[in-house]
């Protein structure tokens, strides 16, 4: 299979879960995670249609985002890994989605950067569902007084809640505890699932699903 046939049976395979999970056509958006491919990969998937992308590294975003934005104005480029605060200057400029907002500082330091640049990407608050001690994100019993930091304090207008399963366990109880977490919040979005376990993450309520190696191959 090429990149084309790929992304079109990763398109139905979405389509076929949402169908079962009784929800809408279209509920579930596809974010294609180009991290670690050059431009020269993703143009076939440009091409093919795809307009939402997923990378993980602000630098490396840096290299090949600008121009793929210039040649398509409508991509629509999310940020999916950690933020570092010297970075956010960065990352408020380039990316339209943020969906790592794991800590104060960072929710603080990108604040400042929205205003202070007139820009308002759309954000997600990631949350840390198997509280793994290397992983990125805020512990479930403290979501929902950041995701309050964030509203009042800061200003920010969260668009939901991320996570990232511990890879060696079964996604479906985190994808669930995502769900009570966000309903909780007043949350209606809720990116989750990756090549190998998507058609779960939408059974368990997905608004945005990550996907990766299944479209653009092993990295
Ligand atoms: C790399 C990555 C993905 C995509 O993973 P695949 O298994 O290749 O689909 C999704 N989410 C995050 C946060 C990632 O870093």
């Amino acid at each position: 299979m090429d990149v084309q046939e790929r992304l079109n049976d990763v398109m139905s395979r979405i389509r076929m879960s949402e169908t079962a999970a009784n929800r809408a056509e279209g509920a579930v958006a596809l974010v294609a995670v180009s991290k670690t491919f050059d431009a020269e990969a993703i143009r076939p998937v440009i091409a093919a249609g795809q307009r939402v992308f997923g990378e993980n590294r602000v630098q490396e975003a840096q290299g090949k985002w600008p121009e793929l934005k210039a040649e398509t104005p409508d991509v629509e480029l999310h940020l999916i890994g950690p933020l570092q605060s010297n970075k956010a200057a960065d990352a408020v400029a380039l990316f339209d989605v943020i969906e790592t907002i794991d800590r104060e500082k960072i929710a603080r330091a990108v604040a400042v950067e929205m205003k202070r640049q007139d820009r308002k990407p759309r954000l997600y608050v990631q949350v840390n569902t198997g509280l793994e001690p290397q992983k990125a994100g805020i512990a479930p019993e403290e979501t929902g007084a950041f995701v309050d930091l964030c509203r009042s304090e800061l200003g920010l207008d969260i668009e939901g809640l991320m996570c990232i399963p511990p890879v060696d366990e079964n996604p479906g109880p985190h994808f669930a505890l995502l769900e009570k977490l966000a309903m909780s919040c007043g949350l209606t979005r809720l990116s989750m699932g990756m090549s190998g376990d998507f058609e779960t993450a939408i059974a368990f309520g997905a608004t945005s699903v990550r996907v990766g190696s299944a479209i653009f191959g092993t990295r």
